[in-house]
């Protein structure tokens, strides 16, 4: 699921940030598919940093998703990313539990 279909499936208020979120509709560069190798992952999370820095609400989304410690590409940054933020995956699993410690 990516985050445009997790938007679109909740119910928010008008004047919430994430019914501006450039991300809506596109499903597939947002979260990994199964067994995604680190090259097509590179790409992806190219191709999704480009929607979110033309994104009006990648402030907002980022520190959303550093709050809620979210899995995925939100708000311009990586899982690593947020990581080496200092906001921690509450369970990192897979190459992120190698990456992370
Ligand atoms: S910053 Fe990126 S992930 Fe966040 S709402 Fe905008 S496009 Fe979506």
């Amino acid at each position: 699921m990516a985050i445009g279909d997790f938007f679109s499936a909740r119910p928010w208020e008008e004047t919430s940030w994430e019914v501006q979120a450039a991300c809506r509709g596109l499903s597939n560069i947002f979260f990994p598919a199964a067994a995604e190798r680190p090259q097509a992952r590179e790409r992806r999370e190219s191709q999704a940093r480009d929607v979110c820095f033309s994104c009006s609400v990648m402030d907002d989304c980022r520190s959303f998703a550093r709050r809620h410690r979210e899995y995925g590409f939100w708000g311009g940054e990586s899982e690593e990313e947020r990581h080496s933020a200092g906001y921690r995956l509450i369970a990192p699993i897979g190459v992120r539990a190698r990456n992370v410690g």
